[in-house]
């Protein structure tokens, strides 16, 4: 009596990527972080605030969207941006790179 069926379950590539709640078409996820966005003028365009006072490279800059607050990204050693975004609670950031305008949030960790 052989009743169990050797049925491989298929890769769901779509599962293993983003959340579904982004990819309903027409439906765009609101981010509740969304209301803390002001119009904000970067507190400095030299480079990351605290890697300049420490003299610590970076790679990439991010800037906070709620005080200004200009950091360094995740792939930069000291990763500012994300300390500032999740320490004082100011969670979306937009990049300070020239030619990009993406807007990511630290907490849903989603591009916006
Ligand atoms: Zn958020
Ligand atoms: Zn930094
Ligand atoms: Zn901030």
């Amino acid at each position: 009596m052989n009743s169990y069926v050797l049925r491989p379950t298929p890769p769901n590539p779509a599962a293993a990527t983003a959340p579904q709640v982004q990819r309903r078409a027409g439906a765009v996820y609101l981010d509740p972080h969304l209301s803390m966005v002001r119009s904000v003028l970067p507190q400095t365009t030299q480079g990351c605030q605290e890697c300049l006072q420490s003299g610590s490279p970076w790679l990439h800059l991010r800037l906070c969207l709620t005080c200004g607050h200009v950091g360094c990204c995740d792939s930069s050693p000291s990763r500012h941006a994300r300390l500032h975004a999740l320490g004082i609670g100011h969670p979306i950031v937009r990049s300070f790179e020239p030619g990009e305008d993406w807007r990511w949030c630290y907490v849903d960790e989603i591009y916006l």
